[in-house]
């Protein structure tokens, strides 16, 4: 796993930068808290939690009276790390909840293009090089090319592929990949699943039924949406239907590499009350890190 901080610094410290920049000034007037609230809005933070970080702000740095550039990090760095909250549970549960001899099931469910695919295959491959035997669903019978991405990186990671024909039915790949990986004595089966939101009775539809199938030889363990960070408020009208369809349980927020917009952590786990677990940084393999918060708001301040 890549080392959160390193890799997010270059995209996210414009932010902290700028908001250190804002609050270093003599007079802090409204016109400069106004500045800090654009700032934050501007990187997605949201408005409910940028007007919370701008309270707690204004109160501390009141209370402070002179600043000096280290007070004021450490100040910062403190409120940054309760928005994003450092106390969820950020764990990535792929051990069963169900009977010992049954694999954890995770369903990755997401709008096509986000990296659905990419990070079911990187997720494998952490999977596995923990010691732990993977089988892959290729439940995205729509996209043509999906099953083959998906095959490509179980070959390379050491994970068997379960696919169907193309256009067949996804709850039944879905069905059969559990059912192979029970077979297979396997730990955990990751289903890739479709996510065409052109309508969404037709997504409530598949993928309700993609669980319930799934849910009839077992229980799903985990449930992780896959946002793109880079289409901001976009990914968050996602995520409320995807959230209306199945529980999700986790969030991987992808492709923090091409963005500054770091905000859109807060603002999602906001909106769903469920936090952000994994985060991808890239396309390569090895571009998918856990989320921790201390890293984050280290790479936003520093
Ligand atoms: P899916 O349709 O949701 O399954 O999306 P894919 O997994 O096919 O990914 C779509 C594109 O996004 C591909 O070109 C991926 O390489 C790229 N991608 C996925 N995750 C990341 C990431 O974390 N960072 C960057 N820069 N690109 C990513």
């Amino acid at each position: 796993l890549v080392r959160l901080r390193a890799r997010l610094s270059r995209s996210q410290n414009t932010l902290g930068k700028g908001l250190l920049t804002l609050l270093s000034r003599e007079h802090l007037d409204e016109d400069t808290w106004e500045e800090i609230e654009d700032t934050l809005l501007t990187a997605d933070v949201g408005v409910g939690p940028t007007q919370e970080l701008v309270e707690r702000l204004r109160e501390r740095v009141k209370v402070l009276g002179t600043r000096t550039p280290e007070e004021l990090r450490t100040l910062l760095r403190e409120e940054l790390l309760t928005l994003v909250g450092p106390d969820m549970d950020r764990t990535v549960h792929t051990e069963t909840k169900g009977p010992v001899d049954r694999p954890g099931v995770v369903l990755v469910v997401g709008v096509n293009g986000t990296g659905k695919t990419t990070t079911t295959g990187k997720l494998a491959r952490v999977l596995v090089a923990d010691g732990k035997s993977v089988v892959l669903g290729a439940a995205d019978t729509f996209r043509a090319a999906a099953a083959d991405q998906l095959q490509t990186w179980g070959k390379r990671v050491g994970a068997h592929t379960v696919r169907g024909p193309e256009g067949g039915d996804p709850a039944s790949v879905a069905f059969d990949a559990v059912k192979e990986g029970t077979e297979e004595n396997a730990d955990v089966v990751l289903i890739d699943t479709a996510g065409r939101l052109h309508t969404k009775t037709g997504l409530m539809d598949e993928l309700g039924k993609v669980k319930r199938v799934v849910e009839k030889q077992g229980p799903v363990d985990e449930v992780l949406l896959v946002l793109d960070a880079t289409t901001g408020q976009n990914g968050l009208v996602q995520a409320r239907v995807f959230a209306e369809v199945v529980d999700i349980t986790g969030i991987v927020l992808t492709k923090l590499d091409g963005t500054a917009k770091g905000g859109i952590v807060v603002a999602v786990q906001r909106e769903l009350g469920v936090p952000v677990k994994l985060v991808g940084l890239g396309e390569g393999p090895d571009d998918l890190a856990p989320f921790e918060p201390d890293a984050f708001v280290d790479a936003l301040v520093d």
